[in-house]
């Protein structure tokens, strides 16, 4: 922050761009999904939270930063039950990925850190950095927030086996913090899984084998066995556990990679135009 007229690279004119792209920023590229997040939780929610943690990290970073816009639509087909769901194939995100970043290192942005913040878009993202390190040799960097969350929150679960999930806790809580105008948590309905032809899921891509603890991967949509749109127990969140993710996820995980991209790249030969 102030190396640029502002950190948000949609609203920097042409010449703008030219002109910081020479100072080598990291440009952070933020990826989300529009899918269901139960009955109290908005569809944007992932694209909204990865801008969110962006913005925060372009706010704490001492180093230029640039966000670039977020790219809402992601790849959510278990959710193709639910209404309001917006499905990019695998294909077609990481094609989109790949030209956005191509896009970037063409004009002289060659240090990429995209801040995915949904769990279908993973691989896309995977494929789309290996294209661009093959093409250009840079190193492009992920974090996921989401994901990071339920390992450093853990501690604060009153039950870690059953928080992950959709809608539940952790979300709710994160998402009261960040946007309470978007939270209706008036509207919660009880989460949890329920049996599907004869599976008993032990979570939702996942059933049960019988006389082990085993389970094994099941391909069925996520209104299969979580006809609410919930797993876990929303209801437990709150704001302050809220304030203690941004805490954990945005700040020291999430800002401390970045700052460490920044450390590790700044001089790396494939970082120079
Ligand atoms: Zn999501």
């Amino acid at each position: 922050m102030g190396h640029f007229r502002t950190h948000r690279l949609g609203e920097l004119t042409w010449t703008e761009a030219r002109d910081a792209a020479a100072q080598n920023p990291i440009v952070l590229l933020p990826s989300g999904a529009i899918e269901q997040h139960g009955s109290h939780l908005p569809l944007n929610e992932d694209a909204i939270t990865a801008e969110w943690v962006s913005e925060y990290i372009a706010a704490h970073l001492e180093t230029p930063v640039l966000v670039a816009p977020t790219l809402s639509y992601g790849h959510s087909p278990i959710f193709d039950g639910f209404a309001g769901t917006l499905n990019l194939s695998f294909e077609t995100l990481q094609a989109v990925l790949f030209e956005v970043m191509d896009s970037l290192v063409k004009h002289g942005f060659r240090r990429i850190v995209i801040v995915n913040n949904n769990g279908g878009n993973q691989a896309s993202a995977a494929h789309a950095a290996e294209q661009l390190r093959a093409k250009y040799g840079v190193l492009v960097g992920s974090v996921y927030p989401w994901g990071i969350g339920y390992r450093v929150m853990r501690d604060l679960y009153e039950d870690p086996a059953t928080a992950y999930g959709h809608g539940s806790e952790p979300e709710h809580s994160a998402m009261l913090a960040m946007f309470p105008e978007l939270v209706q948590s008036q509207l919660i309905t009880d989460g949890g899984l329920a049996p599907f032809e004869g599976w008993t899921p032990t979570n939702y891509t996942e059933g049960a084998i019988p006389g082990t603890v085993e389970s094994g991967t099941l391909y069925w949509d996520f209104s299969d066995v979580a006809p609410s749109g919930v797993t876990g127990n929303p209801r437990l969140g709150s704001a302050e556990l809220g304030a203690e993710w941004i805490k954990r996820v945005a700040h020291d995980v999430c800002l401390g990679f970045v700052a460490e991209f920044e450390r590790n790249t700044a001089n790396a030969l494939w970082a120079r135009a």
